[in-house]
């Protein structure tokens, strides 16, 4: 089509602009470093597609990003020379379908600016971010590997439509124009666009070139790969701003790890742990992974937990190897020594990390727990080889401390009755209902502690863990108890477990109208204060567990 046509964005597209517009200035230089951010992804995408096919790099093999002001126009053009677009791609990635991220992004304001603009990166929807500043936002693209015929000119200002139209374009790659708004000025100045490119930019890995009146590019950030730098030559700040590029995450991270294994087989690894739960780390389709590269090449996120497993999926951070194959694929990665030999020292890395937190710094590692501590309870289950070394830093509530999950096994170990042979626990709905339970009585009376574990994941933590440093793990509504000898029992000893004859008509009589629901009615020592409670024997799923299996529809 000659003539540009006329698209009405989706909805919620519609939603997310008017906010960028009207409400979102706080913070207003964040677009310029969503829009370096998106240039540089699609040097990266590009890169990658390279590897099958050469010819898309069209003599132009150098990825770069350059910056153009004009201020008698009153832009800023951002230009790469990426993967670019086609007008499919135009239309689907920016307007027309709202993506994942656009609803969740909306649900997650907070109405603080502050806080809300620093989302905008972690939704995947920073294109939009441009209206910030910008009365109206123009994209002229054109995909690598089509013809210049197949260029395409977006036009939009946010307010609706966007327009589109054929614009033949030579140079494979994106310019999106940013008309600025009034009140915007500022952004006309290099030396304002320059110290916004250091704050926010410095370590994307392909230089970004700001230009000068006389069309002299000046190379603005440090474009090189941190994580190949040394260590000496690296600040706190270098890495917290190198992890604040790779996460968006708005928290500096808790702990790096940097390490460099040379040899027949090198390679690098840079892990960050993050101190807030990403919104999604509970979504299956979700967790960005581990960055791969080999010879400083994006090659893709590691979606499917190959660098390491599901319940390290919090950790940030990138892996880098000179000795894998550039063209390595999914399937390679499956069946790989070498990835094998980085999945296994990165566990380690990121396991004795966490350990040396939880010793030099309690609270920091309390913090580290309440954001994912329920994501490492599925360590035991997914990795038995690390089971106890994971089971070390577990933390729980329990009946000697039930305001936070802040006991460890070893605390346990340390505090068990003489005689004691087994860690007890009880599983339940939620903390009310254990703490409330009536299994508990004993155990209380006998000062005996018990593990209150009221989380979905507990069941299957429990299961998996049967138990810590040889000492066997136990469910307190199983099963006999052995609490005969154990701790001081302050309660008066009932006469005997043996029923007086009234009682035994009792029992009698339930058994009877209960029939095939119980296996068996009988008198115990289990119980101080309440009259009843229901026991499963040793080997059957206990009560909560059974619950949780029919609400599966087992
Ligand atoms: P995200 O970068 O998280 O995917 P954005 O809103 O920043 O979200 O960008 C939306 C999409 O638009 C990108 O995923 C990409 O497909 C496309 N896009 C944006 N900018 C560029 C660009 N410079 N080159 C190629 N594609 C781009
Ligand atoms: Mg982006």
């Amino acid at each position: 089509t000659k003539t540009p046509e006329t698209f009405e964005f989706q909805a919620e597209v519609r939603q997310l602009l008017d906010l960028m517009i009207h409400s979102l200035y706080s913070n207003r230089e964040i677009f310029l470093r969503e829009l370096v951010s998106n240039a540089a992804d699609a040097a990266d995408r590009l890169r990658f597609e390279a590897l099958q096919d050469a010819a898309l790099f069209e003599d132009d093999p150098e990825p770069e990003v350059r910056i153009v002001v004009d201020e008698s126009a009153r832009t800023i053009t951002i230009s790469d020379n990426g993967i670019g677009m086609n007008r499919t791609d135009v239309i689907d990635n920016l307007g027309t379908i709202a993506r994942s991220g656009t609803r969740r992004f909306l649900d997650a304001l907070t109405g603080d600016q502050k806080q809300d603009s620093q989302l905008i990166g972690q939704f995947g929807v920073g294109f939009y971010s441009a209206f910030i500043v910008a009365d109206s936002v123009t994209v002229h693209t054109r995909r690598a590997g089509e013809s210049a015929d197949a260029g395409v000119r977006w036009q939009s200002d946010g307010k609706g439509e966007f327009s589109l139209e054929a614009s033949p374009r030579a140079r494979r790659g994106t310019d999106v124009t940013v008309h600025l708004a009034e009140g915007q000025d500022e952004f006309l100045s290099r030396d304002r666009l320059r110290q916004v490119i250091r704050r926010y930019s410095d370590h994307i890995a392909i230089p970004i070139r700001l230009l000068d009146d006389q069309d002299e590019a000046e190379t603005v950030n440090q474009a090189s790969a941190l994580w190949m730098r040394p260590k000496s030559e690296l600040s706190d700040e270098d890495y917290q701003q190198f992890y604040q590029q790779l996460s968006f995450d708005t928290e500096p991270p808790l702990r790096w790890m940097h390490n460099k294994v040379e040899g027949d087989q090198s390679f690098t690894t840079l892990l960050f742990i993050p101190a807030q739960r990403p919104f999604d780390l509970f979504e299956p389709e979700s967790g960005h992974g581990l960055r791969l590269y080999v010879r400083r090449v994006f090659i893709m996120e590691d979606r499917e937990h190959r660098l390491l497993p599901r319940y390290l999926r919090f950790v940030r951070g990138v892996v880098d190897s000179d000795d894998l194959p550039l063209n390595v694929s999914r399937e390679l990665l499956q069946h790989n020594r070498l990835i094998d030999r980085i999945r296994a020292a990165s566990v380690k890395r990121v396991l004795d990390t966490l350990e040396r937190l939880a010793k030099d710094d309690a609270a920091v590692y309390q913090r580290f727990w309440s954001a994912f501590g329920t994501v490492l309870k599925e360590g035991p289950i997914e990795d038995p080889g690390n089971a106890e070394k994971v089971a070390g830093l577990l933390r729980f509530h329990s009946t000697q401390d039930e305001e936070e999950q802040r006991v460890s096994l070893a605390d346990y170990l340390e505090r068990m009755k003489e005689g004691q042979k087994a860690i007890y626990y009880l599983t339940g709905e939620s903390l009310a209902a254990v703490r409330n339970s009536p299994h508990l009585e004993v155990f209380r009376k006998r000062g005996v502690e018990v593990l209150l574990l009221a989380e979905p994941v507990d069941e299957w933590l429990v299961a998996h863990l049967s138990k810590y440093k040889d000492t066997p793990l136990r469910a307190v509504g199983k099963g006999e108890l052995e609490l005969d000898d154990l701790g001081e029992d302050t309660a008066e000893k009932p006469e005997s477990v043996e029923p007086s004859a009234s009682v035994k008509t009792l029992l009698e009589r339930l058994q009877s109208e209960l029939g095939e629901q119980v296996e068996d009615v009988r008198a115990s020592s289990r119980l101080t204060d309440s009259p009843a409670c229901i026991v499963v024997s040793e080997h059957d799923f206990g009560i909560n567990m059974q619950r949780m299996l029919k609400a599966a529809g087992h």
